[in-house]
């Protein structure tokens, strides 16, 4: 089982990719008070270097400031599946935003994968990268149909794909797709080989530097004694209360890389149409060849996150003849509430503050096609992308069942939050190394005990919109339903919105 620490990572568990991948970072050079930065981009996953990198090469100056370390959020959690499709399909994204949309959407997708082979070759990163087919297929009547919207949808919008009777899986199955040109990488590696050319351009990056705030004077914004003239949060959600918190709802995700006795692994990218869904597909780490399968998604601190790698275990074993787990970890992302990704102008910040999320299980492609969109937004350049991005644009939500769903569970949360619990000697059953949310004379506390056997406790009220957490049992974290704001077990942010860590209870004040 995956025990070494390697590179952190925003959970407890480790993912396959944080084997020892350090590279020096350079510090500033300078007072960072003296000059204004052209652009600084605050967060270091696919879309802060993919950004950064790009402004950087039109020979501007930048810098990327990450709270941690570079690969630490989600991009270092991924399962790293590069799609010609999305999880908003085509004929729903047709349904919103009309063909054109749909089309875009799909040249998109299109540009954010080339992107990421494009920048393999120039910088000749050995990143894992292998071409493979995809397979999405149906175990019921219900599911066919969907097939058949999928394949229309995806058709229309020239994505290569059609029927096929065999797919290499043993689940039966009713009906079949394949979509041709799909692929998968070793995301930190990837991230490494841009973190490299951006060093050598020129950029600089600041690690465990958290940026909560930037304000704004004269056209120029300044975070701390940073000063630029453009601003991206590529933070994956950007902090403190937006109204991206209400467009986009976090989930969390499960993924297991694991021995097969049999030795037979797949050579695709294979996916089933279940709610929720599972996928699998190989790789190569560390010179032995795994089973990676995930899926099993649910909303943030809703559901029991033991029960999911439980279920998603007794999924692999029923299909798979299971020989040994070498990995389990769980990361998030964030499902929009119209199905398209939010790219740009940040509502109601000053200008050229720019923001991505959004990005449902896509970030690969969309993540790297932010940092196209980003960068031709802080050279003044036209994107074409940019208006069907855009975070200000008019939601045509009509098509969409995910915003009333997700709103009116937010809401219930402000209210159910609020309610007082009666639980008073929870505390004392606690396992080490478990956390619970207690009630203790009206209050809600996150109560933790560690190894040692002491108890921690946390006002269970979340810093971000006042929400009450829940204790994740597998990531040892403290995540929040509302708008996935997350902490560890002592209370400090890890990601999301929250800007401010869980407060410290006293003893005196229970
Ligand atoms: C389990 C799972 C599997 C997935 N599989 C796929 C897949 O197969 N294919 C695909 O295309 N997509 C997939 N996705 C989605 C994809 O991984 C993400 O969309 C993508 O990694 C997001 O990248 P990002 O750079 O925007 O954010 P992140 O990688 O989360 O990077 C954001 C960075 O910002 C830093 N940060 C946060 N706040 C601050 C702050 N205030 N100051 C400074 N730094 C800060 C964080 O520490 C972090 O390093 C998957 C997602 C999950 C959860």
């Amino acid at each position: 089982m995956n025990k070494t620490t390697n590179r952190p990572r925003d959970g407890a568990l480790n993912s396959p990719w944080q084997k020892s991948l350090s590279i020096p970072v350079q510090k500033p050079s300078g007072d960072m008070s003296e000059g204004v930065l052209d652009c600084l981009v605050i967060g270091g996953g696919i879309t802060g270097l993919t950004a950064a990198l790009l402004v950087q090469n039109a020979g501007k100056k930048t810098m990327i400031a990450e709270a941690y370390c570079i690969g630490f959020g989600t991009t270092g959690g991924t399962s790293a599946h590069i799609n010609t499709f999305a999880d908003t399909s085509f004929a729903e994204t047709e349904n919103a935003f009309g063909q054109e949309g749909a089309q875009l959407f799909a040249n998109a997708i299109r540009d954010g994968s080339a992107l990421i082979k494009t920048n393999i070759a120039d910088y000749q990163t050995d990143c894992d990268y292998e071409s493979k087919t995809g397979y999405l297929y149906a175990e019921n009547q219900e599911e066919v149909k969907q097939l058949a919207e999928i394949y229309k949808g995806a058709r229309k919008v020239g994505v290569a794909v059609q029927y096929v009777s065999e797919v290499p899986t043993p689940v039966p199955f009713q009906q079949a797709l394949a979509f041709a040109g799909q692929a998968q990488f070793h995301p930190l590696k990837y991230l490494h080989g841009l973190q490299k050319a951006y060093l050598a351009a020129g950029g600089i990056i600041v690690e465990n530097t958290r940026i909560d705030q930037v304000i704004t004077e004269d056209q120029v914004h300044i975070a701390g004694n940073i000063r630029a003239k453009k601003v991206i949060w590529a933070t994956h959600m950007p902090p403190n209360i937006n109204v991206l918190n209400f467009e986009c709802a976090p989930y969390r995700s499960y993924v297991m890389a694991v021995k097969l006795k049999s030795g037979q692994y797949p050579d695709a990218l294979i996916y089933d149409s279940q709610e929720p869904y599972h996928y699998v597909r190989s790789h190569v780490i560390d010179g032995q060849q795994l089973l990676v399968a995930g899926g099993l998604d649910h909303k943030t601190g809703h559901e029991d996150p033991e029960k999911a790698f439980d279920d998603l275990e007794k999924y692999i074993r029923k299909y798979y003849n299971l020989s040994s787990i070498k990995y389990r970890w769980s990361s998030q992302y964030y499902i929009p509430v119209d199905g398209l990704p939010y790219i740009g102008q940040l509502p109601l910040a000053a200008d050229g503050v720019y923001c991505a999320t959004g990005y449902n299980g896509n970030g690969m492609m969309l993540g790297s096609v932010a940092g196209k969109i980003l960068s031709s937004l802080v050279l003044g350049e036209k994107n074409k992308y940019a208006e069907l991005f855009s975070p200000s644009r008019i939601k045509p939500i009509d098509g969409f069942s995910e915003f009333v769903k997700e709103n009116a569970d937010v809401a219930y949360h402000f209210v159910a939050d609020r309610l007082t619990i009666h639980e008073t000697d929870s505390v004392k059953l606690l396992r080490p190394g478990t956390g619970k949310v207690v009630g203790v004379e009206g209050k809600k506390i996150a109560a933790y005990r560690d190894d040692d056997g002491i108890i921690h406790a946390l006002s269970a009220v979340c810093t971000h919109a006042a929400c009450i957490v829940n204790w994740n049992s597998e990531e040892k974290s403290w995540d929040c339903p509302c708008h996935g704001a997350r902490y560890d077990w002592s209370g400090k942010v890890l990601t999301g919105p929250a800007t401010r860590d869980l407060q410290p209870i006293q003893p005196d004040q229970h």
